[in-house]
């Protein structure tokens, strides 16, 4: 029985993987459950899960459920719990990834944006504390399963992006579109802001830079191809030119159970099983940087390297929540971001302060260009 915190249990990997711990109680024991601001919801969970552990980061307690910033870091590190699977939205997920890895547990991670913005702190705890970083999103959970017990050998990733609502949209179309259109995915249910993410390619640049990290490959071995059915998750190309991919109808439960129970597996009924005849033609495009501006930006501050990818991030999440509000067109995004990188004051991300600092002055720049 292993020990599990979800962080984000609101959410839609949350409730993803409090599905999958409801099909493995023999193997996995909630320990831990925290939200944002859904008190609601969470005391749902609470009086279905009776966790030891239960944290709110805003809003006013309630009987058996803790408030504050820091109920994210008490329920990572919880002296019970081996596995975090930390599936909190943005940058206010990276203590808790850092924390739980120096307290040696595995962290399931779903919160791309804390590795986005701390890479180098992320394998810094891991190697310092021994914890185990183990990716949630479905492409590098495909990475994974492909190169899991291989000797060595990896030479190029290719990430598939669905290319989402507007990929075949011409550029001032997609400049202009709503938040409607955005929120409307072709292929996946997810929260808004990576939903929005996905629709501008943010999303495939979080992900490459989250696979350099991940996998310790350079930008120029990480690729991304449009793949409109969401079949094909990601390619592994070795260096004697074999490629193997990873297949399978959409679902975040796959990938959330082989976080938890990477690299062993266990029998499971959650996927739709595949059937290559209903997955039908599978087709490839190139990306578009002409319609998708924030994704060859996100790229190019992953190159940079330093602090610039942290820069890009809360930029990024800023113009999102403008968006998302109603204040801001969906085209000014990638303005916004490309403003805020343009004043970027570069420097190395070895320390938690300078990645903090990176974060808060992208911030506030960003916020300046919202009008
Ligand atoms: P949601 O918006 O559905 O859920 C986010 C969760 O984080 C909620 O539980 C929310 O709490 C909580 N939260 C929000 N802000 C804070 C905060 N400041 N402090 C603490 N908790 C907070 O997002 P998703 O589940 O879609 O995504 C979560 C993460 O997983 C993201 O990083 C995303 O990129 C990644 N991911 C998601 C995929 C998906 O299919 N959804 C696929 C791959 C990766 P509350 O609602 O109570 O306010």
């Amino acid at each position: 029985m292993r020990g599990v915190a979800v962080l984000g249990s609101t959410g839609s990997i949350g409730e993803s993987t409090l599905s999958v711990l409801a099909r493995h109680r023999d193997s996995f024991r909630l320990v831990a459950l925290t939200a944002g601001r859904n008190r609601e919801r969470l005391e749902a969970q609470v009086a279905t899960w009776a966790p030891a552990f239960a944290g709110l980061v805003e809003g006013e307690a309630a009987p058996g459920i803790r408030t504050g910033r820091e109920v994210l870091v008490e329920a990572a590190t919880h002296p019970d719990v081996d596995v975090v699977l930390n599936a909190v939205v943005g940058a206010a997920g990276l203590d808790a990834t850092l924390a739980a890895l120096r307290a040696g547990k595995r962290v399931a991670l779903a919160n791309k944006e804390s590795l986005v913005m701390g890479g180098e702190l992320v394998a810094l705890a891991a190697r310092e504390g021994g914890g185990e970083l183990v990716p949630v999103d479905s492409e590098h959970s495909a990475v994974l399963q492909c190169v899991t017990g291989r000797d060595g050998g990896l030479a190029r990733l290719i990430l598939t992006a669905s290319g989402g609502p507007f990929r075949d949209w011409e550029p001032a179309r997609v400049h202009a579109a709503t938040v409607a259109e955005a929120l409307r995915h072709p292929t996946w249910s997810m929260g808004s802001k990576i939903t929005v993410d996905s629709a501008s390619l943010a999303n495939k640049a979080l992900e490459l830079i989250e696979a350099h990290f991940l996998f310790g490959l350079p930008y120029d071995a990480l690729d991304a191809v449009v793949h409109p059915q969401s079949i094909v998750h990601a390619f592994a190309e070795f260096c004697d030119g074999s490629v193997i991919a990873q297949l399978g109808f959409p679902t975040m439960e796959l990938p959330i159970l082989y976080a938890l129970t990477h690299p062993a597996r266990l029998p499971d009924s959650g996927a739709r099983r595949f059937d290559p005849v209903a997955a039908g033609s599978l087709t490839f495009e190139p990306v578009r940087p002409d319609a998708f501006p924030a994704f060859r930006l996100g790229v190019a501050a992953g190159r940079a390297g330093g602090t610039a990818p942290a820069a890009f991030n809360a930029a990024n999440e800023v113009a999102v929540a403008a968006f998302l509000a109603g204040g801001l067109p969906f085209g000014r995004i990638a303005e916004v971001i490309d403003a805020v990188l343009q004043q970027h004051a570069q420097g190395p991300a070895t320390d938690l302060e300078a990645v903090r600092a990176a974060d808060r002055a992208a911030r506030a720049r960003a916020t300046t260009f919202l009008d």
